[in-house]
């Protein structure tokens, strides 16, 4: 029996975890269980799965909650440093780090040091701290599993291959709802408009990430810190059907290829029972009605994005945790109806153009380095 944590159990990976579970409950449990301030879904799930741990880290949720409702089997904390310590109790193998936004960091950093594994969900943890995640997961011995479909397929891809022997990463994009527009189409698109996702149907932050293609600058940046290569060696292929989660190139000339049906719930499954391979209900690929897999070039100049990704990436120090942070106020004050939807790359721009960099960071020089970012980036906001 594998037991997990999942941080972030009311999310859209989170809820497909708990499906994942529920379908496996004899090989999987959930032990912990972390959300944030939904606290109606977290007492349904509390009532569903009865982990020991059940956790609310808004305050008000958890206060809601305790004078609600007492459980039987489950102990309910509150406040975000239970959720920090939830990825270390005892009774936990692996920890689903599925939160959104920077948000992820601390909690994550716990669970390594506890020398729990983590499925990684949360690619802004290492979008913002890559280098040192990773150290420390090596330093601790813990495997850091991707549950983002293109590295779960970079993962498969890779099983039993020498890491020497990539010669590049070809990570797939399906272009978004924007895919083929250029930036006058864009000017005024809205929040409906963006939220409809062609392929995926995920949560709110990421799906705004897809349209703008920073989602695929953030992959590329995670790519690299998972798979230990150079930038110049990722390349994103825009692939709209999104049958192809993503592939590798090797430095013989062949390329092996990831492909499944678009449900988050299979990199989700393979990365809490890895190394076993077991059977799932998702969706069959029928090779017969499937028409034709095409593949284009990004276009960079429109979803400019992808590109400043890439250049805040080759920088590194704390320039992408700037930028995730910038991104992360830039979409929720777009979600909101502050600002426009390209306005969120002149946020992102803005901010990068004035925040100093650091190299080399700290755990605690990251955090002042995000809360600042995220303070200039809502102060452009406020003078668009
Ligand atoms: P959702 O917005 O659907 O869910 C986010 C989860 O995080 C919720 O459980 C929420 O709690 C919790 N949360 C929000 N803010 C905080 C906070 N400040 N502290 C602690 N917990 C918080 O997001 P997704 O499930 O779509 O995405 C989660 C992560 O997975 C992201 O990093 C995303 O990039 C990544 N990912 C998602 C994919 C997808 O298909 N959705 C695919 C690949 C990666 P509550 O609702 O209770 O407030
Ligand atoms: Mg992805």
């Amino acid at each position: 029996m594998k037991r997990v944590a999942i941080l972030g159990s009311t999310g859209s990976i989170g809820t497909q975890a708990l499906d994942v579970i529920r379908a496996h409950h004899e090989l999987l449990s959930a032990e912990v269980i972390a959300a944030h301030s939904n606290d109606a879904l977290l007492e349904r799930q509390i009532d569903e799965f009865h982990p020991p741990i059940a956790i609310l880290s808004d305050d008000a949720a958890y206060s809601r909650l305790s004078s609600r409702r007492k459980f039987p089997s489950t102990k309910l904390l509150g406040g975000r440093q239970s959720l920090i310590d939830a990825a270390t109790f005892d009774a936990v193998d692996i920890v689903l780090t599925s939160m959104s936004g920077f948000a992820g960091l601390e909690p994550t950093i716990a669970a390594i040091n506890a020398h729990k594994n983590i499925a990684l969900a949360n690619k802004e943890t290492l979008v913002a701290a890559g280098e040192l995640v990773m150290r420390l997961a090596d330093e601790c011995g813990v495997k850091i599993l991707p549950v983002d479909s293109e590295h779960g397929a970079f993962f498969q891809c890779l099983n039993g291959e020498d890491r020497r022997a990539i010669k590049k990463l070809l990570l797939t994009a399906s272009g978004g709802p924007f895919r083929g527009k250029n930036q006058s189409d864009l000017e005024n698109v809205t929040v409906d408009q963006v939220l409809a996702h062609p392929t995926w149907n995920m949560g709110k932050k990421i799906t705004v990430d897809s349209a703008t293609l920073v989602n695929k600058g953030l992959e590329v940046i995670e790519a690299k810190f998972l798979y230990g290569v150079d930038y110049d060696q990722i390349q994103v292929v825009v692939h709209p059907q999104s049958i192809i989660h993503s592939m590798v190139e090797f430095v013989d000339g062949s390329v092996i290829a990831q492909l499944a049906s678009t449900d988050m719930r299979l990199p989700i499954q393979y990365a809490l029972t890895y190394p076993a391979r077991i059977a799932s209900t998702v969706d069959r690929l029928d090779f017969w009605s499937m028409q034709s897999l095409t593949f284009e070039e990004p276009d960079l100049e429109t979803f400019r994005g992808l590109k400043i990704a890439y250049e805040v990436g080759r920088r590194g120090g704390t320039a992408p945790c700037i930028f995730n942070a910038a991104n992360e106020i830039a979409v929720g004050a777009f979600l909101d109806g502050r600002i426009k939807f390209l306005d969120i790359y002149r946020v992102i721009e803005g901010v990068l153009d004035q925040q100093p960099i650091i190299d080399r960071p700290t755990l605690e020089t990251l955090i002042v380095e995000n809360n600042s970012a995220r303070s200039l980036a809502e102060k452009i906001i406020s003078a668009l």
